[in-house]
């Protein structure tokens, strides 16, 4: 069974912007696609609608089998801990500590109140630094977030993502806002700790170059619609 079925999925915003048209594919464990595209076309959306901060407007949603897009409050937040998503400005809690950004993520943001009352195990606590001395950060785990560069936060951020233990990571646009040498580490990382860890993952990016260096499946889109999906040694410079 895949791990999420996307199913002839169309969102129209309510202005009638229509971002996605007619969407439809399949995700494995293990693999790491990448949705290419122009500003624009759709990936946004589409990501949003996967973790369901975006209802879409037609088709359907199966992740391990359950449908998404019809869920329940209750069914949503279980799919949510599920699903790591990784953000293109980092949305890091500022003025909380780098242990405290990932311990949010190991935590659950429901159980933020718990985080910033310092209400966590020291199993809770060993682990989140485990996670940190693997993007390289061991050494700024008690710094305030906003000390840290942009590339160092977005490492945060892939450690806060996999401290909740999902099988899916959402990577939208991670590494639109660094330089290309923290570009390079970020996604090194972020691919080698999917990998190690068995979880799949979706990654937005705008860079040609840089997806097919990480993919193991390209999907391109354009307007809101699906133009190109194989792998990355199919993807010509047309599209
Ligand atoms: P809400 O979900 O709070 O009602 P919207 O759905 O209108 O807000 O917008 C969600 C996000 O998308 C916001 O960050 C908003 O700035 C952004 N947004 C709104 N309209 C557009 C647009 N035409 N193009 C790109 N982004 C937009
Ligand atoms: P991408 O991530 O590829 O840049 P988006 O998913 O952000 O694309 O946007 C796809 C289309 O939907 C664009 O035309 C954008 O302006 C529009 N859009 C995005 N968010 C909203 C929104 N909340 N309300 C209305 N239109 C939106």
């Amino acid at each position: 069974m895949a791990l999420l079925e996307v199913r002839r999925l169309s969102k129209v915003y309510s202005d009638g912007t229509t971002a996605l048209q007619d969407i439809s594919f399949e995700l494995h464990n293990g693999e790491f696609i990448v949705i290419i595209g122009p500003s624009g076309a759709g990936k946004n959306t589409l990501l949003r609608s996967i973790n369901r901060l975006v209802k879409p407007t037609a088709g359907e949603l199966l992740f391990k089998g359950q449908e998404i897009v019809s869920a329940n409050a209750s069914q949503l937040k279980k799919h949510r801990r599920e699903v790591g998503m990784i953000f293109q400005r980092f949305n890091l809690i500022e003025r909380s500590s780098v242990l405290r950004n990932v311990l949010h993520g190991r935590l659950g943001y429901m159980n933020i109140v718990r985080a910033v009352l310092s209400l966590f195990s020291k199993e809770d606590k060993d682990e989140a630094i485990r996670f940190l001395e693997r993007v390289g950060l061991g050494e700024q785990v008690y710094k305030r977030a906003d000390e840290l560069s942009g590339g160092q936060q977005q490492r945060v951020g892939i450690a806060r993502a996999i401290a909740q233990k999902p099988s899916l990571i959402l990577a939208d646009e991670p590494i639109a806002s660094l330089d290309p040498v923290s570009s390079e580490i970020v996604m090194d990382q972020l691919y080698s700790i999917c990998k190690e860890e068995g979880i799949a993952c979706l990654c937005n990016l705008h860079q040609v170059d840089v997806a097919k260096k990480y993919a193991t499946r390209i999907i391109g889109i354009n307007n809101g619609e699906k133009v190109f999906d194989g792998r990355p040694e199919e993807l010509t410079d047309t599209i």
